[in-house]
Order: C-alpha cells, then sequence, then structure tokens
C-alpha cells in the first residue's frame, strides 16, 4: 500500500489510497487512478540562536510561523539566561562564550538556520567609539565567520542584526566575505518598527542569507533596502512617502545619512542650532510632528500597561528631573512615536528613551514657556504637572512586540529588565525578515 518516492514539489511523498486521509496534515496531491500522494510535512528547520539574551530572535521565530525549533541558543549573560530559561524552559541553553564552543560542538547541533544579534557597541556612532574589529567584544562573531566555511553542513539560512553603523564596519566586510565564498547570497536591510506602524524608532541593521542557487526575489546588487520588498502590502505602513531614493542606500557607503530618524543610541543626529524651548532645533519639532501626524502608527496608548497597580517606582525623581528636564523625550499617551530604548534606561535619563507625560490634560509648551526664569522650586513645580515616568519593562517589551506569556522572573530588577530589553529587538520586524528569508 506505501511507495516511497520524490515529490515533484521538492518534498518526499508516499502513495496511499484515496479513502485515507491524513490525520497528520500533509498536503494531498492527485495521481489519477483513485491513487494520491500525501506530502509529508518538511521536517522543521533546526536553528541556532547565537546571542540569545532573552529571546527576541526565538519570539521572532515563533511569529514568522515557519515550521523550525530552536536546536541551541547560546548566550555567557547569566541574567539574561535566567530570563531565557523563564521563557524557554524546554529550549537547550548553551550558557557559554560562543568562542569557547568547538567546531566540534557546532557540527553536533546539525543546524539549517542561524538567528544572531552580536554585540552591537563596537559599531555604535558614538564619535570615538567604534572599535569595530579591534574591539574584544568583535572576538565571538569573527570566530563565528572562522567556523562557517568549516562546518560539515552549510547553514541554508543567516539571518544577522545589529544597529547602524555596522553596515559601514570591517566586520561587515569580513562578513560578506565570508558569505561571498561560503556561496550565499544576501540583502542588507535598514529597518525600524515605525515601518509596521508601532510608535517606536528602533533603526537596525539586518543581514539575510541564502545558500546558492537558491536567490531573493528582492535582491538588490550592493544596496541596503530600506522598506520591506513588499512595502505595497496594506499591513505595511511607510512612515512616509519615500521615493525609491529613500528606499535604498548604498552598502559601505561611509558618508550617506541613512535615515533622518532620530535614535537616540546612535548620538544626536540633527545640529543643535537655533534653539526652541526644551532645547529643541525647529528640525527636531518638525520630525516629531510628522510622526505624530502619521496615522498609519498607532498611539502609544496601545501600548501601556492597564490600570497600572503601583505606579511609584516609575516616576522620575524630582532631582532628575530638574537636571535633564530640558533633553527628556517626552511622549503623550496619544503621541505616535517614542525613542529607541536603550540598556541605560530608568538609569540613565539622557539619551536612553522616551518617557511618558501621564498628565493628559496639561501642556508640554506651557510647561516649558519661561522655563529658565524660574527659580528651582518653581521649576519642580512646573516639571511635576506633567506626571512624567518612565515607561515599564511590560510596555517595552509590547512595543518590541513580545507575547503576552513573556515574562521576567521575580528576581530580575528592574534595572536589569531594562537593560535586557534595551539590547533585545523588535519582534515583528525580524518575524517578518525570517519569513522573507525563507520562503
Ligand atoms: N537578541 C538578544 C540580545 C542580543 S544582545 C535578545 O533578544 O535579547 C547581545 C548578547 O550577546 C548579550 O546577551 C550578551 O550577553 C551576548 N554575548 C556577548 N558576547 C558573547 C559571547 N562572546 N558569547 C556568547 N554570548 C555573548
Amino acid at each position: 500500500m506505501f511507495s516511497p518516492g520524490s515529490g515533484a514539489e521538492g518534498g518526499t511523498f508516499v502513495l496511499v489510497h484515496v479513502q485515507r486521509r491524513s490525520r497528520e496534515g500533509g498536503r494531498r496531491l492527485s495521481l489519477g487512478d483513485g491513487a494520491v500522494a500525501m506530502m509529508e510535512p518538511e521536517a522543521p528547520l533546526r536553528v541556532l540562536e547565537l546571542y540569545s539574551g532573552i529571546g527576541g530572535m526565538h519570539y521572532a521565530l515563533k511569529e514568522s510561523c515557519i515550521a523550525a525549533k530552536v536546536v541551541a541558543a547560546v548566550d555567557i549573560n547569566t541574567v539574561a539566561n535566567e530570563v531565557y530559561k523563564h521563557n524557554f524552559p524546554y529550549t537547550y541553553l548553551c550558557a557559554k562564550t560562543i568562542e569557547g564552543m568547538t567546531l566540534d560542538e557546532f557540527n553536533k547541533l546539525d543546524f539549517d538556520v542561524i538567528l544572531m544579534s552580536p554585540p552591537c557597541q563596537p559599531f555604535t556612532s558614538r564619535v570615538g567609539s567604534q572599535k569595530d574589529v579591534l574591539d574584544p567584544r568583535t572576538k565571538s562573531f569573527l570566530y563565528i565567520l572562522d567556523i562557517l566555511p568549516r562546518l560539515s553542513k552549510t547553514p541554508k539560512y543567516i539571518l544577522l542584526e545589529n544597529v547602524k553603523g555596522f553596515e559601514t564596519s570591517v566586520a561587515r566586510d569580513k562578513l560578506i566575505q565570508t558569505l561571498e565564498s561560503c556561496r550565499y547570497t544576501y540583502q542588507a536591510f535598514l529597518l525600524s518598527p515605525t515601518l509596521l506602524g508601532i510608535p517606536n524608532s528602533r533603526l537596525r541593521y539586518f543581514l539575510l542569507a541564502k545558500l546558492q542557487p537558491d536567490t531573493f526575489c528582492f535582491q538588490i546588487y550592493h544596496q541596503i533596502l530600506k522598506h520591506f520588498p513588499d512595502h505595497d502590502d496594506t499591513d505595511l505602513k511607510s512612515t512616509d512617502g519615500s521615493s525609491l531614493n529613500q528606499i535604498l542606500s548604498t552598502e559601505g557607503n561611509k558618508k550617506e545619512q541613512i535615515s533622518s530618524e532620530y535614535c537616540a543610541e546612535n548620538g544626536k543626529s540633527q545640529a543643535d542650532v537655533n534653539l526652541l524651548y526644551k532645547l529643541e532645533t525647529p528640525e527636531h519639532q518638525k520630525q516629531k510632528q510628522i510622526q505624530n501626524n502619521n496615522l498609519s502608527i498607532q498611539m502609544i496608548q496601545d501600548f501601556l500597561e492597564e490600570g497600572l497597580q503601583d505606579p511609584s517606582p516609575y516616576f522620575i525623581p524630582p532631582k532628575s528631573l530638574l537636571r535633564y528636564a530640558l533633553i527628556l523625550d517626552i511622549v503623550g499617551q496619544t503621541c505616535r512615536r517614542s525613542v529607541c530604548f536603550t540598556k541605560g534606561y530608568g538609569h540613565y535619563v539622557e539619551g536612553t528613551g522616551s518617557v511618558l507625560k501621564t498628565a493628559s490634560d496639561v501642556e508640554l509648551s506651557v510647561v516649558f514657556q519661561s522655563f529658565d526664569a524660574l527659580s528651582e522650586d518653581e521649576k519642580l513645580t512646573q516639571l511635576s504637572k506633567l506626571k512624567l515616568r518612565y515607561f515599564t519593562p511590560r510596555e517595552i517589551a509590547n512595543l518590541h512586540g513580545f507575547p503576552p506569556e513573556f515574562s521576567f522572573p521575580e528576581k530580575i530588577s528592574l534595572r536589569q529588565s531594562y537593560r535586557l530589553l534595551g539590547n533585545s529587538l523588535n519582534i515583528h520586524v525580524v518575524a517578518k525578515l525570517i519569513q522573507l528569508m525563507v520562503k
């Protein structure tokens, strides 16, 4: 009754009698004469999650609905690993350095896919801090590049996430050389969650690589895509009506200003001239206004914790309020934007992420008008009217696209939670990229 064969669509199949129904959900292929071929469901892809942190890649993989299984997650950070284990208790978590893993250990994992977010600090564009391949934190990444050509089975797919700035690094050049020598085809992206209607800027570099002869139908030679390739789809909303010039930018072009999007982690990108109230340039204000008027982006209120029991740990202490009032990025509940949350959020105030104005009836401009002329006490009185607080870790997780079932173990402190979330990624963006990579 069963006859093994090779499927016309690439999978393996078995012949079965027409009355037989698949209980496993295999696809039916009619062969005439009452016989049908049942396409066996393809074996799930075996995924290696490197620099796994709190499992952003794992959640993105789940969201992508690709048939896949994480065969190992590797990270050296014990706190991140606690969170990972708490949420993925059945995934093999390898708590060691990547460069401490032998070729044999990699081979035994027999993986088809690598998902990885190497440490981004060597590539962030704060002046003088881009040590790139000279930074010891790049060592593990260079080790991966060294291992890749020596694996007994070259993985079919690779997805890398990093900060904007990686695209002009020597590490990126080395990655490309390795991919080309291993016969991969690849496509780079610079994308932010705002493209998916999420009110949070987190401009990140992504690279998708696929083993040849497979190709990407959206591939554009030597260009970085700044939109999802199917950006005409109704579910993908552009933050502006970008022209082709804005959609593409040249890989490796160190001078190019990739985006006007302001991401605090990457330093202040706007000229500090023509100050208005709150130390803002007209350009800053215009950019914020454009974002807030973009109806394709959801409002901040959709991501807030409902009925937050005790907001007191999140209110900004008076001392910080006074000191940093003019540089805080303040958003209201009906705003459609927030700046990139980084690992110092909740602890360092400057450039680590937006804060929330919970008093909806008080205008910012009223509070900051003639602010300089006020005494310290008066300033504090004015500022307290805004009822400014930090976003909670759950709210940042919501903006990042973490599902409701994600949680931190109780022993993880607030500061640790912010730190881990600041290092993580937007799950919806990566899920979409995984789908594009594998389809
Ligand atoms: N994508 C992850 C975060 C990646 S941040 C998430 O969703 O949370 C980079 C991670 O790399 C950090 O968790 C850090 O602990 C880990 N890391 C840095 N150097 C490493 C090394 N040499 N070996 C293993 N893990 C490393």
